[in-house]
């Protein structure tokens, strides 16, 4: 058992089984045990890896994809760079390695981090000192005093989201409660009606026993992004494990040690994730006045962006282990079976004539 565990036990001892969205809050981000909270999980020693953490070039792509983004724009200064979810600030320091060739760029950019971790927030300074980041608990606090562009890469996937199963009663709500050993157990429990009434009214593959994921703790947050987009302009892209069309599914999922675990066996030392509808996404922010592109596959993405000639002109000057370590890289980034499939790429922006890099 975990520390963790026995917090939420005594939870669910005092106000009954808790909604997976509260479970999944607490195993990431309690402030004491929660998984970010206490730990870098990146990389081969820990738990998963990341796209910016497998190579540089991800980083210098989507720095490419900011800047022109702030060029059609029309290059205003100053200018907000969000990230939201920077992880160990890899992904920054490569694109903003990667434009140093554009200096009105970096003159104009205020740059600004979303980040619940104070672990990784000291990884995040010490990447990037450079460009004097602020950082914010939520999108909400970031000034809305200047045009915008937020990245965000494997951030909207961990935020928690609620199971809804349909049942011979009708709609029943994925709980966690108590075994008969003082453990956890999964359960069901009465659905909230407000959770009910906001599903689509129709609901591709409902059968009985069938699952919808639905995140309102996601559609908070984009809330709070499109107003911050509508402001002044602004483009924000997403980039996440998903699915393009609302559809039934569990996907929620742990992992640990770049294994699949069971979601109750270790609460706050396993990574919880869930893919990305992005019906939802494109919905809302079509709804709160916003332009969407895609989804688009992240190899469809990178490759328009021009990844490989990139990585032929690193070549030029690269040993052969560099170059096959390049080429390894894309294959991971950009194959079918890989990321290059997997991944999902959307955009949602202000002014709807801005056209976004990568999606056609
Ligand atoms: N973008 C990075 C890290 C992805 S992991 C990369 O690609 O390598 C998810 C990141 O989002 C971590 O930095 C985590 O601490 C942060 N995070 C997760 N949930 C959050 C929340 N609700 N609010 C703010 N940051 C959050």
């Amino acid at each position: 058992m975990t520390a963790l565990a026995d917090i939420i036990l005594r939870e669910i001892q005092a106000n009954g089984p808790m909604d997976l969205g509260r479970y999944m809050t607490l195993c990431l981000g309690h402030p004491a045990h929660g998984y970010y909270m206490t730990r870098d999980p990146f990389g081969a020693q820990g738990d998963f890896t990341t796209a910016p953490e497998i190579s540089q070039l991800f980083g210098e792509m989507i720095g490419a994809w900011a800047v022109d983004a702030w060029l059609k724009m029309g290059a205003p200064n100053p200018v907000t760079l969000v990230e939201c979810g920077p992880g160990r600030g890899t992904l920054m320091q490569d694109a903003l390695r990667a434009t140093r060739a554009v200096p009105e760029f970096h003159a104009a950019l205020g740059l600004h981090l979303v980040e619940m971790s104070p672990v990784l927030r000291s990884t995040q300074a010490r990447a990037l000192q450079a460009y004097a980041p602020v950082w914010h608990d939520t999108v909400a606090t970031i000034p809305d005093d200047a045009p915008v562009i937020l990245i965000g890469n494997e951030f909207l996937d961990a935020l928690p989201v609620r199971q809804l199963m349909w049942t011979q009663s009708g709609w029943m709500e994925r709980v966690v409660g108590q075994d008969g050993h003082g453990g956890l157990a999964l359960g069901l429990a009465p659905a909230p009606p407000h959770l009910v009434a906001s599903l689509p009214p129709a609901i591709p593959e409902k059968a009985l026993n069938a699952c919808i994921e639905i995140s309102p703790v996601l559609n908070l947050f984009l809330e709070d992004a499109c107003k911050l987009l509508l402001k002044h302009a602004g483009v924000a892209l997403f980039i996440d494990y998903g699915y393009p069309q609302t559809a039934c599914g569990e996907t929620l999922q742990a992992v640990k040690s770049h294994q699949f675990v069971s979601l109750l066996c270790s609460p706050g030392e396993a990574d919880l994730t869930a893919h990305v509808n992005f019906e939802t996404v494109g919905t809302l922010s079509r709804r709160a006045g916003l332009s969407v592109a895609g989804p688009v596959t992240q190899g469809a993405f990178l490759n328009r962006l021009g990844i490989a000639q990139r990585v032929a002109v690193l070549s030029k000057n690269a040993t052969d282990r560099q170059k096959n370590d390049m080429n390894k890289a894309i294959d991971r980034l950009c194959a079918d079976g890989a990321m290059g499939d997997l991944f999902k790429v959307m955009a949602i922006f202000s002014d709807p004539a801005l056209n976004p890099a990568g999606f056609e």
